[in-house]
This record gives structure tokens, C-alpha cells and sequence, in this order.
């Protein structure tokens, strides 16, 4: 029998090929007058895109975002967005910058205007993370949510194969452990079927040609919908499993997703039967795990641990920290046989 509680997250979303071109008008029904532009360094040439565009609305650019938000940049942003008089951030980029636009509406409660050109998703979430003295604090918090993200897949056709691979990767993960989160929902679980869908056959089109546009628009609009599923309901094992490893070997985040969740849905298959039906479905594969597994090889991502940079010792100590204050989990979380997931996904053995 049905039972849940179902809560919606505000937000507008524009989606659809050249919507970039809405954000004049979307930046004036936020009724923002001086934004600040964020971006990394690499994608400076975006955010003064985004900048002539913004035109006298624009107030400046910050173009020194990195990944996980170290607390000096995030300090530096809050400056310039005071020094400048900012009324609203504008992200361009993945999910460090949108991190980096959450870092400072979490003091200042600047809206936000996110223009996601990952498929990471950190637009659709209340997440926050900020990194101090090597440590990566982590919280939710209504006011760093993206009150506006403009979804333009013209703008991902040169996120290059790999790193659109591991990220979409990244993005299925939301979906599946939301499909057996403890407080799933069937809204969101319907967002999660379908985002893996649209994710798991776009993915390959992208890797076949990086500027298909119609690909390119089926990733970006799964990224959308795992997105929302990761803001709405709880994640498991399998984040908990990544947060550890990428906290403490400091192995790259969308990868460590990538080979880690064909792992953790196996070790979750058997306490939650219907999610993986659902995930299967989608993946149009016979088992979930399996189909994640050959989801990424055919992408050409890596599978293993030790491809990724985690050192073959240091598997006790990884099983130890990931089975200290767990999150909830549909299967208990037992330290020999995540022992063994680990092990598993270190050689990069495909789930039975
Ligand atoms: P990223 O934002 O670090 O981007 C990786 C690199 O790709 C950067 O150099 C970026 O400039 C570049 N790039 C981005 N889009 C591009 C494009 N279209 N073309 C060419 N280059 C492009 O990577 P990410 O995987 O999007 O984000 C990872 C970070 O986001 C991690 O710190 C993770 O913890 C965080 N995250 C947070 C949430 C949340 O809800 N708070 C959700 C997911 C991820």
C-alpha cells in the first residue's frame, strides 16, 4: 500500500536549444539590475558572453571558480559581490560554480540565476558544500536553491565526451538511489525513471557525435529531472560511498560516481526490488547494476578504482570510514561486505 509525503522545491526552469537567449528577460522578472557573473577560468569566455549579453545589468565578472568551493574563493566572491553592489549571481558552469554562487547566497541570500552547462545537477538542489582546512562541510539550506536555471544545450555541445560521460554517470546516480530513497516519493521516482532514460540514450549519441544537438538536449533534460531528484529526496549508500573516497583520496567527483554505483546497486539489489525494476526499465538493460556497468564501458569511462587513482592499501581504511555514520540505506551497511563492494570496484569487476 501507498504511503509518502510529497514536497515540491520552487524554481522556474527555461529549457530548449538558444533559451540563452531569454536571460535578459528572465534577469528582469528577478528584478536584478547588478548581477555578478561566475565562472572558472576556463570558461571566462562564457561568462563575458553572459556579460554583454546582461549589458548594464551586469555588474562584473568572476571568473575563478574551481572545484568543491575552497573557502578562500568563496571568500573572495562574497567580497566582489559586496565591493560591487551585486543584486543577483549568474553561474555559468558546472556544479563548482554553481557551488560558488551557493557559497555566496548562503551569506548573503542573493538570488541565484544558474546556467548549468554540466549534468551535475547542483542547480536543482538546496546543497551547499564548502571546503576548509581539506575538510568539505555540507548542508542544505533554502536559500542557496537557484530561484531561475536556464537549461541551453547548444551551450554543452563542447563539454567534451569524457567528462559528458562521467558526468551524466553522475547524474543516473541521483536518480537510482532516489528510486529507493527512505523518502521516495512517486512524483520523483517518476523523475528518476525517466531521467535515467533520457540520459541513457542520449549518452551514447554524444559520444558518437558531441554536437548532436538533439543528444545533447535528452542529456541536459535527464540532467534536469536527477537534478530534482537529488534536491528532493534523501541519497544512500552510494553518495556516501563517493563523499568518502573523494574526500579522503581526493579522487575526481564524476568518475568515483561513475565506477562506484554499479557496485552499490548490487549490493542494495536484493533489499530493493522495485527500484532496480524501475532502473533496468530505463537502462533498458535486464538488471540495473549490470546495465550501469555497460552503460560505462560503452561510454568509454573508466569502471575501476585503481584507473581513478585510489590506492590499492588503502581499502580497510575506506570500508572503516564509509560504515562510520552512515546515511540510511535500504540494506543494512556491513563493513566486510562493503569491504568487498570496494574490492569489487577497485578491479572494476562487473556485477553478477
Ligand atoms: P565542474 O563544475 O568542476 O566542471 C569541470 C570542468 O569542466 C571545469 O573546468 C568547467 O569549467 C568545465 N566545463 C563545464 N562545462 C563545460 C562545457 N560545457 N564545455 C567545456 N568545459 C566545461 O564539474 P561538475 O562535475 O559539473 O561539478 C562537480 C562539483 O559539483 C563537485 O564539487 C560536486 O561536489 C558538486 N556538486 C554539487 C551538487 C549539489 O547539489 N550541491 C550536485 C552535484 C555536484
Amino acid at each position: 500500500m501507498r504511503s509518502f509525503a510529497y514536497d515540491q522545491l520552487p524554481g522556474r526552469v527555461v529549457f530548449g536549444a538558444g533559451a540563452l537567449d531569454e536571460l535578459p528577460r528572465e534577469i528582469g522578472r528577478l528584478g536584478a539590475k547588478r548581477a555578478l557573473v561566475l565562472a572558472t577560468p576556463e570558461q571566462a569566455a562564457q561568462a563575458d558572453d553572459v556579460a554583454r549579453r546582461l549589458g548594464e545589468r551586469c555588474a562584473g565578472v568572476f571568473a575563478r571558480a574551481v572545484m568543491h568551493v575552497p573557502i578562500e574563493v568563496a571568500r573572495a566572491a562574497r567580497e566582489a559581490a559586496a565591493r560591487l553592489g551585486a543584486d543577483c549571481a549568474v553561474a555559468i558552469g558546472g556544479g563548482s560554480t554553481t557551488g560558488l554562487g551557493k557559497a555566496i547566497a548562503l551569506e548573503s541570500a542573493l538570488p541565484i540565476l544558474a546556467i548549468p552547462t554540466t549534468y551535475a545537477g547542483s542547480e536543482m538542489t538546496p546543497i551547499w558544500g564548502i571546503t576548509e582546512g581539506g575538510l568539505k562541510k555540507t548542508g542544505r539550506d533554502p536559500r542557496v536553491l537557484p530561484r531561475t536555471v536556464i537549461y541551453d544545450p547548444a551551450l554543452t555541445v563542447g563539454l567534451p565526451v569524457g567528462l559528458s560521460a562521467t558526468s551524466g554517470m553522475n547524474a543516473i546516480a541521483h536518480a537510482v538511489e532516489g528510486l529507493y530513497a527512505q523518502d521516495a516519493d512517486p512524483i520523483h521516482s517518476m523523475m528518476a525513471e525517466e531521467g535515467i532514460r533520457a540520459l541513457a540514450e542520449g549518452l551514447p549519441r554524444v559520444k558518437a557525435n558531441p554536437r548532436d544537438l538533439d543528444a545533447r538536449s535528452d542529456c541536459l533534460y535527464g540532467a534536469w529531472l536527477c537534478g530534482a531528484v537529488l534536491g528532493a529526496v534523501g541519497m544512500a549508500l552510494h553518495h556516501k560511498l563517493c563523499h568518502t573516497l573523494g574526500g579522503t583520496w581526493n579522487l575526481p567527483h564524476a568518475e568515483t560516481h561513475t565506477v562506484v554505483l554499479p557496485h552499490a546497486a548490487a549490493y542494495n539489489a536484493g533489499a530493493a526490488p522495485e527500484a532496480m525494476a524501475r532502473a533496468a526499465r530505463a537502462l533498458h538493460a535486464v538488471s540495473a547494476p549490470q546495465g550501469l556497468y555497460d552503460l560505462a564501458q560503452t561510454l568509454g569511462a573508466p569502471v575501476a578504482l585503481k584507473a581513478i587513482g585510489m590506492p590499492a592499501g588503502e581499502l580497510d581504511r575506506a570500508a572503516e570510514l564509509a560504515t562510520t555514520a552512515p546515511y540510511w540505506n535500504p540494506r543494512p551497511v556491513e563493513r566486510a561486505a562493503i569491504r568487498r563492494l570496494l574490492e569489487d570496484a577497485w578491479w572494476g569487476r562487473r556485477p553478477e
